[in-house]
């Protein structure tokens, strides 16, 4: 079905990456395309944000660099590749524009409507959301079969994953293209339909569920991440991996689900994880969450 019209669909080549937001995501985002020799217009609304943005790209290959992966006219060269910008009109002749700016649907709304006056008729647009409708979004498009969902996850430059995400107006060509050039930045494709948490977050969301229910249950935090890191061998357990994913994005990646798709996803009373963040313990962060980091 599907993954044979997939393979028939025109693919757009693509040269030139435009990324929104500079912040976390859209750096790492604007590296990786950078690193794999693709021209990069990476734009923010504030410049502190596009200095943190490149910072972050030359820590990453300094890293390279001293463990002799990165050679100096490859940092010079993926450094080149990134072109910060505070001017909209600086992304018009991008082919690609990743969309990474806060998890706002109206900021996103706006700034994907702007992004479609500034771009060629055939660019394609992505948006990097990690819990807002793609359909939603699509709403917001006058030309909804070039958009589609492009999530990348958190440290993008470690981590294979892209899931890109089907809305109901995307056309095959734009996913196709897509898949391209996800492969051109050496990422690991997926092709998922529009649902709330998308493929990994459907996982990874109620077994956090899980591990609140056990603690409610009066487990021993401590106790659950050493069976799951040092006896049942996952990298990380399940209170450190909120650590790292914050508590605000977590509890609102859950709240979204449980309203999203209730039956799939109950909202569970008294939410360690809610209260944490009520109690601002974001995680990492801000060096406290279940566990302390200073
Ligand atoms: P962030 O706060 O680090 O960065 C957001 C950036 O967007 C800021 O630099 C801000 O100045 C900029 N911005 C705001 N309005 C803008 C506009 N109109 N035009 C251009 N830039 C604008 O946020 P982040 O963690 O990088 O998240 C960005 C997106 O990526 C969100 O949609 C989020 O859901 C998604 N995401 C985040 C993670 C994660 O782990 N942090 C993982 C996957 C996806």
């Amino acid at each position: 079905g599907k993954g044979k019209k997939l393979a028939k669909a025109a693919t757009k080549a693509v040269n030139q990456h435009a990324v929104l937001g500079a912040g976390i995501m859209g750096g790492g985002i604007a590296y990786q395309g950078a690193v794999k020799g693709v021209h990069t217009v990476m734009k923010d609304i504030a410049q502190p944000a596009l200095d943190l943005g490149l910072s972050e790209a030359s820590k990453i290959l300094s890293k390279g660099m001293a463990r002799g992966k990165v050679d100096a006219k490859k940092m010079a060269s993926t450094l080149n590749n990134i072109v910060p910008t505070l001017d909209m009109n600086a992304i018009k002749d991008a082919d690609l524009v990743i969309e990474a700016v806060v998890e706002n649907p109206k900021v996103k709304a706006s700034v994907l409507k702007e992004t479609e006056q500034t771009v060629a008729k055939d660019a394609i647009i992505c948006s990097n959301t990690s819990t807002i409708s793609i359909n939603s979004l699509a709403q917001s498009l006058e030309h909804p079969e070039r958009f589609c969902g492009m999530h990348f996850f958190n440290p993008v430059h470690k981590m294979p994953l892209v899931e890109i995400i089907r809305g109901e107006k995307t056309s095959e060509s734009t996913i196709a293209s897509v898949v391209a050039a996800t492969l051109k930045m050496g990422k690991a494709p997926i092709v998922v339909n529009d649902c709330p948490g998308f493929l990994v977050n459907r996982v990874l969301f109620p077994y956090f569920a899980g591990f609140s229910k056990l603690l409610l249950d009066g487990a021993d935090f401590t106790a659950v991440d050493k069976v799951m890191e040092k006896v049942f061998g996952w990298p990380m357990g399940p209170a450190y991996l909120l650590d790292v994913v914050g508590m605000d994005t977590a509890d609102h990646a859950a709240g979204v689900m449980s309203d999203g798709i209730p039956e799939r996803m109950q909202k569970i009373e008294n939410d360690p994880v809610t209260l944490l963040y009520s109690n601002q313990r974001l995680g990492q962060k801000n060096g406290k969450g279940f566990y302390n980091y200073w």
